[in-house]
């Protein structure tokens, strides 16, 4: 069984372990680097940007985080963990992870007043809508190259998707729809750990 890490230094990520374990995989909090070791993937949650990446750089995280996805480990942000995902954010007083080549506008939408919830067309997700809650959601001002856009709402992507990593601006955790954590689970960590595990063959087969 896969065991994915769920960031665990401030906002909802006892959702996203709930949701996670509700698909029959076996989750672990995040708060040091060593608890990194031997997970599948990580999910960054909803939260408070500027918090977490003060707490990402006191806990000595975004070494790590940034070493392994180079070497392709699968991370999925979401809101919160969207923006620490990017590359270019103005107003966060820490760097950004600076993973995936977008730029995030942070608050896009207004104050906590002027969250919403909407119906998005995913179409990778099949026929029937997804019900979206956009908590002061980030907006996704452009998109670099290889970044494939999966859902959009009034124009903005709202879901984008480069390889082993995606990023939501909304909260998927927060509803019982459980899509978006098995597309994470079957195309961003499925894929990585098929290749991790055909890794030893190969080395073996070169001697
Ligand atoms: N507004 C938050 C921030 O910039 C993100 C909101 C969220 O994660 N729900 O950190």
């Amino acid at each position: 069984m896969p065991t994915i890490g769920v960031l665990a230094l401030q906002g909802d990520f006892r959702e996203h372990c709930q949701r996670l374990r509700s698909i029959g995989v076996a989750t672990r909090e995040v708060r040091l680097p060593v608890h990194l070791d031997g997970l599948d993937g990580l999910v960054l949650p909803g939260g408070e940007s500027t918090t977490i990446a003060r707490l990402l750089q006191r806990f000595g995280l975004q070494e790590p985080l940034r070493e392994r996805a180079r070497a392709g480990f699968p991370l999925w942000g979401t809101c919160a963990g969207a923006i620490l995902l990017g590359d270019a954010v103005p107003g966060l007083d820490r760097a950004p992870l600076g993973l995936l080549p977008i730029m995030v506008e942070r608050n896009a939408y207004g104050r906590q007043i002027d969250s919403f919830e909407t119906d998005l067309d995913v179409p990778a997700l099949g026929a029937k809508p997804f019900h979206a809650v956009f908590i002061r959601a980030p907006r996704i001002a452009s998109v670099g190259s290889g970044v494939e856009v999966l859902a959009r709402h009034e124009g903005d992507p709202v879901i984008v998707r480069r390889g082993p990593l995606l990023a939501t601006t909304f909260h998927p955790e927060l509803t019982s729809d459980v899509r978006l954590h098995d597309y994470f689970m079957t195309e961003c960590v499925g894929p990585a750990e098929s290749a991790a595990k055909a890794l030893p063959t190969l080395a073996g087969g070169s001697h």
